[in-house]
């Protein structure tokens, strides 16, 4: 056990959530501590360089009760998810290929017509909804996050703009509402009210309906060493294990499971329904994952060493090229990259400036290290030796982008699951 995750392990009572997220057991383990990071979306303007920024502790637990990976600390969502939050899912080629993909899957299979309702929770700015909307059929997004929300419904996605638990649910049933398909993409991680979250779906579904909800596998993030994908935003990490744990609390089974291995480093679609039945798919998962050891606490216990050493041969490779004269720039000056550069300490020595594809990103600053954030025009206008691909969960988009970035020489540098040259 490394120094930080046994005094992470020691102050676990004092602060944070002092039991699991979703089944209350007060037995977690710690086995990764990242330190005390700023947080992950708070980009600064440049007047804001000098001000306080607050930091916070990022340490990971196991729950030997119901499998559960979560972090401890818990910053207020409204601070994380509202201010500051600039992610417009529909900058992400890949991701609106596979929304379309399963909107014109769920059309067919599920019969969905003018009389259905498709719910999406944390909707964004409608870039999966609207697909439906498109065919005629009744939607309702469900996000807070007010820019998003205001363009999903430029796009004729009606949006209830509000952070979706067990009190929403109830209130829209009483409104009439129930939901043929609700769609939970990457959102329950962020939820910290794991049961509250549950039980709305359960609530809102129709008899009949089906939930699918998608988020980073906790298998994937491990086997790959994926650990930038821990952030102060995502509360938990899931495996099948957990998840079943967690709905068949509030009445739902897991239906099928589908895996998604590139889809952000790794990404698990579970399908719920109402009722008790366990599919044989979904079964033959939750068998694999006891066998593979998921649901034991030694599956995890060595990451945090194999996080350290990725972060010391990164440094190492960084710190060569540096000095043997190759200018550094970035890629993705999103959460992960954020949690990455400040884990590991990449400030101006090392990189020079990030580049994102997000407009709304341009001229600000990353937190904690300070990076400048430019237009992706600055790797041809400047075309640095090499780029860190902080979003190196879109290596094949990028490098599809930058064709004549590559041309004139132009290498990237991926950082998990082994800090590469490629
Ligand atoms: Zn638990």
């Amino acid at each position: 056990m490394s120094t930080r995750v046994a005094e992470a392990q020691a102050a676990r009572p004092s602060r944070g959530a002092a039991a699991c997220r979703s089944c209350g057991d007060d037995g977690l383990r710690v086995f990764l501590s990242l330190g005390e990071l700023p947080l992950p979306d708070a980009l600064l303007r440049p007047d804001e360089l000098d001000g306080p920024e607050p930091r916070f502790p990022l340490d990971v637990a196991f729950c030997p009760g119901c499998s559960l990976v979560q972090i401890l600390e818990e910053v207020p969502p409204e601070q994380l998810f509202v201010d500051n939050y600039l992610y417009f899912s529909s900058f992400s080629e890949g991701l609106m290929r596979h929304s379309r993909a399963f909107a014109e899957r769920m059309i067919a299979e599920r019969s969905l017509d003018e009389r259905s309702l498709v719910v999406e929770i944390a909707s964004n700015d409608g870039y999966l909804l609207r697909n439906f909307a498109e065919r005629g059929i009744p939607v309702l997004g469900i996000d807070p996050a007010p820019e998003q929300a205001r363009a999903a419904e430029a796009a004729g996605v009606p949006t209830v703009r509000e952070f979706f638990d067990a009190g929403l649910a109830q209130r829209l049933m009483t409104e009439g509402k129930r939901a043929d398909l609700i769609v939970a993409n990457n959102v329950m991680a962020h939820t910290p009210t794991l049961n509250s979250f549950v039980e709305g779906l359960s609530t809102l579904l129709a008899d009949g309906g089906l939930a699918t909800i998608e988020n980073t596998y906790v298998k994937d993030l491990i086997d790959h060493c994926e650990f930038d994908t821990i952030y102060h935003e995502h509360f938990c990490y899931f495996s099948c294990s957990a998840v079943d744990a967690l709905v068949r609390r509030h009445g739902l089974a897991l239906v099928d499971v589908e895996h998604f291995p590139s889809l952000q480093g790794g990404t698990l679609r579970w399908h719920v329904a109402h009722g008790t039945a366990v599919s044989e798919s979904a079964r033959a998962w939750l068998e694999a994952e006891r066998e593979q050891g998921l649901t034991d606490f030694a599956y995890y216990e060595r990451f945090g060493e194999r996080v350290d050493g990725i972060r010391a041969s990164l440094l190492e490779l960084l710190r060569s090229r540096r000095a043997a004269g190759r200018s550094i720039a970035a890629y993705g000056a999103a959460a992960k990259g954020s949690t990455l550069v400040n884990f590991a300490g990449i400030g101006p020595d090392l990189v020079d400036f990030v580049v994102d594809r997000n407009v709304h990103k341009h001229g600000l600053h990353m937190p904690g290290t300070h990076l400048p954030i430019r237009d992706v025009g600055a790797l041809l206008e400047e075309q640095p030796d090499d780029v860190l691909l902080l979003a190196w969960n879109y290596l094949d988009e990028v490098r599809g982008q930058q064709e004549e970035f590559v041309r004139r020489g132009g290498r990237f540098i991926v950082p998990v699951p082994e800090p590469q040259v490629v």
